[in-house]
């Protein structure tokens, strides 16, 4: 019996069960859908790109996986030389792992340990935002806000080694003046939150954020996991300011095998690099570095690069606004658009329920959570499909 993700079990409506997929469609026994979801935000090039699965079937006819724990490999070191030269400034160093939560955990970690290896262990709090996403592991539910973990805090009361703010420069500022002594970091999804409700917010605070963190040594953390490969319209929010550490996941490896990384600056990896042993990272996941996912991460970032996906994007980001342009409904609170999300908050949860059903009648795959219709779609998509997908949302509220 499969346990569903984020699901009551016993109210759950069957989900709709994947026999091929190609391109942005899902096909089913006896239907068809554009996927306004890219599998979790993961599948930017679409499904079953031959380049893509290519990379995944030759390294796998010489070997799929070999621990990185006294090995190494082509696929892995030439992934770690490509992210070298591909992400902004110093950001240098790849910590792999297998899935964003863990990523971010290894971040976390990271921060900590840093300040701990300087012997400043007083610095064990953690700044983060409200309405922040950062994972399902328990230390990625803490440092986030999610409404569905607030049951942690009925549980074990608030967490006084995390604190958060919300996206408002003054309310940092404070958050700063009072606690700067004890923070190790500040983690962020740069511009925009995206498991939280896809809430947009401003570069500026970003800078303020930086130029705080400078003030008071504090590291910056942007959790690039949602944000990164282009969705903001962006390459990486990270090319606007730079982050001591940058965690990547979702579309690392355009959404064909889970895999994630750490990225820390210099200066972070020079606080760990000593000649004793106590002073280096402990940690270490089974499957890190896995040759397949770094084949294919490898032949995702050059086709990124090769087939101009920032302008792919700026493209579905100029659709985007010409079809909602003037939309309004008032059970909608607000309509937001960035780079390749869109998103519909209305006012009433109540207002989304069938719409996933409405939806698959209409050759759409989309997931609604709580008062958010959203889309995030691959970048690959036509122009035709796109329009179908915002007008099977436009249509649900012309019912
Ligand atoms: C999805 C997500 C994660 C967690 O990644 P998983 O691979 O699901 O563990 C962490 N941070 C952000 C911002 C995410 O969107």
């Amino acid at each position: 019996m499969i346990w569903y993700p984020y699901q009551q079990m016993k109210t759950m409506k069957d989900p709709y069960k994947i026999i091929d997929a190609k391109g942005v469609w899902l096909y089913t026994e006896d239907n068809r859908m554009i996927d306004s979801v890219s599998s979790w935000w993961s599948v930017i090039h679409g499904y079953k790109h031959p380049v893509l699965t290519e990379a995944i079937k030759s390294q796998a006819e010489r070997f799929s996986h070999v621990m990185l724990g006294g090995l190494t490999h082509d696929p892995v070191e030439k992934l770690s030389a490509t992210l070298e030269h591909w992400l902004p400034g110093d950001l240098n160093y790849s910590f792999f792992s297998d899935s964003g939560s863990v990523a971010v955990e290894v971040a976390l970690k990271m921060a900590l340990q840093y300040y701990v290896n300087r012997g400043e262990l007083h610095r064990t709090k953690v700044l983060s935002l409200t309405h922040s996403y950062h994972g399902d592991t328990f230390k990625t539910m803490e440092v986030g806000d999610d409404e569905d973990y607030h049951f942690i805090l009925e549980a074990y009361g608030s967490n006084p080694n995390v604190v958060h703010v919300p996206t408002e420069i003054p309310a940092l500022e404070t958050a700063f003046e009072l606690c700067h002594e004890d923070l190790n970091c500040l983690i962020v999804e740069p511009l925009l939150q995206g498991a939280g409700g896809m809430r947009m917010y401003d570069l500026s605070f970003l800078k303020r954020a930086r130029e705080l963190c400078d003030q008071y040594d504090v590291l910056l953390i942007f959790d690039e996991v949602a944000t990164g490969f282009g969705r903001t319209g962006n390459r990486f929010v990270a090319d606007l300011v730079l982050p001591d550490i940058l965690v990547l996941g979702k579309a690392l490896t355009g959404g064909y095998i889970g895999h994630a990384a750490t990225v820390a600056n210099q200066k972070v990896y020079e606080g760990f690099y000593d000649d004793d042993p106590d002073k280096a990272l402990m940690h270490g996941p089974t499957f890190m570095g896995n040759p397949l996912a770094c084949s294919v991460a490898q032949k995702s970032i050059e086709l990124f690069e090769q087939e101009d996906y920032l302008t792919k994007i700026r493209r579905i980001e100029a659709v985007t606004r010409r079809e909602m342009e003037g939309f309004t409904d008032p059970r909608i609170k607000e309509i937001r658009i960035m780079g390749g999300c869109v998103c519909i908050e209305v006012h009433d949860p109540e207002v989304l329920a069938g719409y996933q059903q409405f939806a698959y009648e209409r050759g759409v795959f989309a997931r609604p959570f709580l008062r958010y219709l959203y889309a995030m779609v691959p970048y690959i998509i036509g122009e035709e499909e796109l329009v179908a997908i915002l007008d099977t949302m436009k249509t649900w509220f012309s019912r």
